[in-house]
């Protein structure tokens, strides 16, 4: 297997990637908290992991892929008492979070991304988190009061090294601002909570300690390690999420089970920025994907398909921020559609037996360059250059392309959709034919007039030696 390399957060470098079962790899993802739709920045990140573990299954590794959903916490509590002021708080928080993550995944489905091979949501996952609390207690890394439970990191930090994933200093935290918006009792600032009592008229579960409900980062802590066990291969995230977010995950996980390292791989991609500026809603640079498909564009036309947004953000690696604009979507929107089209050109054989890609021997070469830039740290914008170089080439178009859908198990562009026959309506059909009758009478004003129908209704019909053929404009 060739060597795949991975840049972990940890370590601060680029390692090769071994997996703690050969052939193997589990994988965790920080999924959304459903309080709202996914914004471009969020979306950016699934497409990361998303690429990552393509990159993964390409290398021929089997992939376990774990994404949760966050479906309790003070922003899904807070959304759900105002939509549904009449509900019970559970019954409100239910309907809420199922009414976002319906179309969390419609998102993923637009932006090509497969639904991610477990996803757990926190509210199903709460015995699980009572244990990991508990154990923690027991250990005497964690301490009760008046109800809630916090993690206690003066104590942590005597056997484990808090901040190290972060890289932050913790003497210097101390003396520092408060990090910690936390309006509860707690006996150090830097300490955050793993329980929390219960709020009137707030969702609430049973536990040791009296109701009340999780902490966000116990939520991940106790999902992950249900679905993939401990220690797992890669975990990722925003960079926003690396603190406090990650670092108290690890915190969680390696003094609740003795576990110096519950992570191996933790991997982040950096920040999307609008105009160079941080997205938010009182900047009014706050889009969703939705946004991106209504919005018209500089060109005067609608928005765009998903996938050019996809294809935008493979075109920046994903350790470097990311400026988005309406013209780099413009222009991503460009190329996607030039690529589509020179797949569509090699399309007569698709149907055609195909070779399999690596064992044809022109295309190696390409397929050498794909795989290096791809294992390389996950370099899509190298790949995509290898890919262009591919098409460009004299290659016999048979074998470019086996090879450029090879490549597409990667990209996730869909180009098999762009090199398929379209389907052409049967009320276009029957104009061709009874302006193809006009034609045949000589009647040109009516054959005209058709033509220009079937173009006002988005196709194009031509005539060629054996009659007419028609396409989508
Ligand atoms: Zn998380």
């Amino acid at each position: 297997m060739d060597k795949i390399k991975l840049y972990n957060s940890l370590s601060r470098g680029k390692e090769e990637f071994i997996p703690i079962k050969a052939g193997e790899a589990g994988i965790y993802t920080c999924g959304p908290t459903v309080y709202d739709f996914a914004h471009i920045g969020n979306l950016r990140a699934y497409i990361f992991a998303d690429t990552l573990v393509r990159v993964l299954k390409f290398n021929g590794l089997k992939a376990k892929w774990v994404m949760n959903i966050t479906d309790v916490d003070d922003k899904t509590i807070a959304g759900s008492k105002k939509k549904f002021p009449d509900l019970g708080p559970m019954e409100a928080l239910k309907r809420y979070t199922e009414m976002y993550e319906k179309y969390f995944w419609e998102d993923l489905e637009r932006l090509n991304i497969p639904r991610p091979d477990r996803t757990p949501r926190a509210t199903e996952t709460i015995p699980e988190m009572l244990e990991l609390v508990g154990a923690l207690i027991e250990k005497s890394f964690a301490y009760e009061k008046d109800g809630s439970v916090y993690f206690n990191i003066k104590k942590y930090a005597e056997k484990y090294s808090y901040g190290q994933l972060a890289d932050l200093d913790l003497s210097r935290m101390k003396s520092g601002v408060r990090v910690s918006a936390d309006e509860y009792e707690k006996e150090d600032v830097n300490d955050f909570a793993l329980w929390k009592a219960a709020k009137e008229g707030e969702p609430a579960w049973d536990s040791p300690w009296g109701r009340g409900r999780p902490g966000w980062h116990i939520e991940c802590s106790a999902m992950s390690e249900k679905e993939l066990g401990l220690p797992f291969d890669i975990h990722t995230g925003g960079v926003d999420l690396k603190f406090p977010h990650h670092e108290d995950e690890l915190a969680q996980s390696a003094a609740g089970r003795d576990c110096q390292k519950p992570v191996n791989y933790w991997m982040h991609n950096e920040h999307l920025l609008v105009d160079n500026k941080k997205m938010s809603k009182s900047l009014g640079n706050f889009y969703t994907l939705r946004d991106l498909e209504e919005k018209a564009m500089p060109d005067g036309r609608q928005g765009v398909n998903p996938l050019a947004f996809r294809f935008l953000c493979l075109q920046t690696h994903y350790r470097s921020k990311m400026n988005f604009t309406w013209e780099s979507l413009e222009a991503a929107k460009k190329g996607l559609n030039h690529l589509r089209n020179q797949v569509r050109a090699l399309t007569p054989h698709l149907e055609a037996e195909l070779p399999s890609g690596s064992s044809a021997s022109k295309c190696r070469e390409f397929e050498e360059k794909f795989l290096a830039a791809a294992n390389d740290d996950l370099n899509m914008p190298r790949a995509l250059a290898a890919a262009q170089e591919l098409l460009k080439s004299g290659i016999p178009s048979e074998e470019k392309l086996a090879t450029i859908l090879h490549f597409d198990e990667v990209l996730g562009l869909n180009l098999a959709e762009a090199g398929k026959q379209e389907e052409i309506p049967e009320e276009i059909k029957a104009l061709a034919e009874k302006r193809e009758a006009a034609r045949q009478a000589k009647n040109w004003a009516e054959s005209d007039a058709l033509r220009e129908k079937i173009r006002s209704l988005g196709y194009e019909i031509e005539d060629t030696d054996k009659g007419y053929s028609l396409r989508k404009k």
